[in-house]
């Protein structure tokens, strides 16, 4: 039933759709590894971000507030 991706980097969860709470902002996120892709990005293990990383790019702290936003069609 699930389409999602497996998380190339950890192979310990999927790779799902999430939101940054501050911004809005859309992307994908292993709640495992805290990897991230921007939404629409192709998920393989050489582009992943660190969730700390992604934040503080954007201006945000390391912590910044994350919530699903699992979307149909999205993923
Ligand atoms: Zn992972």
């Amino acid at each position: 039933m699930s389409t999602l991706p497996e998380c190339p980097r950890c192979g310990q969860d999927y790779v799902r759709t999430a939101r940054l709470v501050e911004t809005g902002e859309l992307f994908q996120l292993c709640d495992e590894c805290l990897a991230t892709w921007p939404l629409g990005a192709e998920v393989v293990k050489a582009t992943f971000t660190q969730l700390d990383d992604f934040a503080e790019t954007r201006g945000l702290p390391y912590n910044t507030g994350v919530e699903a936003a699992d979307t149909p069609g999205l993923n």
